[in-house]
């Protein structure tokens, strides 16, 4: 329906009006005639709208319908619908992050970043996090503070070592950087304006202006509000938790070796002792590397799957591999979390992957990475998990930039933030 023709309707129909009045009646009803006729205007122009609002509406619901939307959506979840429309950057060149947002529980949001809206370039391109792997710090700085603004919370950020280890963020979290709390041990940090890429060794410094810029760890807990705790993945497996109950939330970074130490469990203890209770903690498993792609050679993934019993998977490429999120879930259903606690994000990924098949910044990313079929749709079209990062040309992804033969790649950040 066009507004404009019906405006152009009505307003037709009062000039008749008008005309009429003015044949028939004295001045004073050809004042009352046009009162009227505005007022049918006004009132044509409001139905208009309404019907314009009612049509976008039933359109916007068809499109969520279709997408199978989980029981666990909320109205933020919808942002990804607009994504297409939004340039990598803003007029003055700052990042506009593309972001999966997934409604965890009532008071807590979890949300997966992407490749998409950022200023990183390269094999870093668009939107790197991670401040180690040799990216301009520059251009991480601003992602990152990008990132801070549309979630409208501060970040927290570690520096993940593939340990068991979860870090009290509560006892440590200080406003050290423009986005919030930078403990990764992140380049810029550590050498400012005089930044080379050869010198990313950060270990033999903990602190810069009396700041501990360095926390080894692979778990962030918090009671905190506002505060988005991050972790950096490109194929490892993040896990995000949260009791709203006892207002406790948490993320993990789970690896083979992370899940080996029993990182999860570090975590729900940490969790705990603040009062989380597990029959209440609800999950979610970020995107990782899959079963079918994740190749580790037979001692390690017999190793695995003697702790994890039927995670040894044959990958696609014809080896032994393991599966990190079917290990992930043991470990939570060990430690007491129902399986109907445990939300997908599959939908949302789903949906977004099915809406960014036509983004124009993700087919140039497919046409340059070299990281696969540089067509967009073909690319799409060989996806056979939407949470694998290896197949899934939204994010970053470690094993497919060594398929690749190349020697570094960005990161994403998987974080949870509690209103
Ligand atoms: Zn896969």
């Amino acid at each position: 329906m066009n507004k404009n023709d019906d405006d152009n309707i009505e307003a037709f129909s009062a000039e008749e009006a008008i005309q009429e009045a003015e044949e028939t009646v004295n001045e004073e009803a050809e004042k009352i005639a046009k009162s009227e006729a505005n007022k049918a205007a006004d009132l044509s122009a409001a139905l208009g709208q309404a019907i314009n609002d009612a049509i976008a509406k039933a359109k916007n619901q068809k499109i969520q319908d279709s997408m199978a939307a989980p029981a666990q959506e909320k109205p933020e979840d919808s942002k990804i619908l607009n994504s297409t429309e939004i340039a990598p950057t803003d007029q003055d060149g700052n990042p506009i992050p593309v972001t999966i947002p997934v409604a965890l529980t009532p008071n807590t949001t979890v949300v997966y970043t992407t490749r998409l809206g950022g200023v990183s370039e390269g094999d870093f391109a668009h939107f790197n996090l991670g401040g180690k792997g040799g990216d301009d710090p520059a251009k991480v700085r601003a992602n990152r503070e990008a990132l801070a603004k549309e979630l409208g919370a501060k970040l927290s950020l570690i520096k993940q070592v593939h340990s068991g280890d979860a870090i009290d963020v509560d006892e440590v979290y200080t406003d050290n950087s423009p986005f919030g709390f930078d403990a990764s041990g992140s380049v810029d940090a550590m050498l400012g304006a005089t930044y080379n890429p050869k010198l990313s060794t950060v270990d033999s410094v903990d602190k810069v202006n009396g700041d501990v810029q360095v926390l080894d760890g692979d778990a962030q807990v918090t009671t905190k509000t506002g505060i988005a705790l991050g972790m950096f993945a490109a194929d490892c497996l993040p896990v995000l938790l949260a009791d709203d109950e006892a207002g406790v939330i948490a993320a993990a970074h789970c690896g083979r070796l992370g899940l080996q130490k029993g990182v999860i469990r570090a975590t729900l203890d940490m969790m705990q002792e603040k009062g989380a209770d597990p029959a209440r903690i609800v999950a979610t498993l970020g995107p990782c590397i899959c079963g079918d792609c994740y190749e580790v050679g037979s001692d390690i993934a017999d190793d695995f799957d003697a702790q994890f019993p039927g995670t040894f998977t044959l990958t696609r490429f014809g080896g032994p591999g393991i599966d990190l999120a079917a290990a992930a879930l043991q470990e939570l259903t060990k430690a007491g979390i129902s399986e109907d606690h445990i939300i997908s994000s599959r939908p949302r990924v789903n949906a977004a992957t099915q809406y960014l098949s036509e983004d124009a910044e993700l087919a140039q990313l497919c046409q340059e990475d070299n990281e696969g079929d540089p067509n967009l749709h073909e690319r799409i079209g060989k996806i056979r998990h939407s949470m694998c990062t290896l197949e899934n040309p939204l994010w970053f992804s470690h094993r497919r930039a060594q398929l690749a033969h190349k020697d570094h790649e960005g990161r994403m950040l998987a974080l949870i933030v509690r209103r």
